[in-house]
């Protein structure tokens, strides 16, 4: 251990924010205590939500539960950005990545970034852009803000109102052309945001989508 890392460990040591064991943000305990999926392809299951699919795979780690849930509760609202480089290395350990030509993820509302300070999935995705060497681009943007979405109760209509609600940057319109793109959310209710994030892409001449969630709440 070098010095600079020691003297960080004596004064901001880190717990498992499941059980608060000195350690890792999870311990092995409330680590293996996980329900992974491993690397099969859920798009079957998701695509039953939808008239139409815009991504081309998708793979899911694990279920939203227990010490998961909050350990990216804690990303998203208590500044735990040192969550993500640990959740990124979880991501590469327990999913098989794909090759691509860039990361994206999941864009917040500007107003939404604001007042949190950062994204989550882009903190995640910029964390696996290190280990993968796959360059990480911030490539959509959200057209209007959904923060009202939680309370549509029917479904259809909550896809319905999700389609073109994510439109690609001007700046990054012919970089994308023609390539495969890893798509980065922290949590998968539906798959809907998965999916119109991915119907922009397509729209924008992407030709293969790959998205990586951190947890899923679908039964
Ligand atoms: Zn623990």
């Amino acid at each position: 251990m070098q010095l600079q890392e020691l003297i960080l460990e004596l004064f901001f040591p880190e717990f498992c924010l499941n059980c608060q064991n000195l350690g890792p943000p999870l311990c092995q305990n409330c680590y293996h205590d996980l329900n992974f999926y491993f690397t099969q392809n859920k798009i079957q299951e998701i695509s039953a939500n939808f008239e139409e699919v815009y991504f081309d795979q998708v793979q899911i780690m694990a279920k939203f539960e227990g010490s998961l849930a909050k350990l990216l509760k804690a990303l998203k609202y208590q500044s735990g950005k040192n969550i993500a480089p640990f959740l990124a290395r979880m991501l590469y350990r327990h999913l098989l990545i794909p090759q691509a030509d860039l990361i994206t993820f999941i864009p917040l509302h500007p107003h939404k970034l604001r007042i949190r300070g950062y994204n989550q999935c882009q903190e995640i995705a910029l964390e696996l852009g290190k280990i993968t060497q796959i360059p990480v681009r911030n490539l959509l943007q959200k057209k209007q803000n959904t923060s009202a979405q939680a309370q549509i109760k029917n479904q259809k209509d909550r896809l319905q109102r999700m389609q073109g609600l994510f439109q690609i940057r001007e700046k990054y319109q012919d970089l994308v052309v023609n390539k495969t793109i890893i798509i980065i959310d922290d949590v998968l209710t539906t798959g809907a945001t998965l999916n119109a994030a991915s119907q922009a892409l397509k729209k924008a001449s992407v030709k293969e989508i790959f998205g990586l969630i951190v947890a899923s709440k679908m039964e």
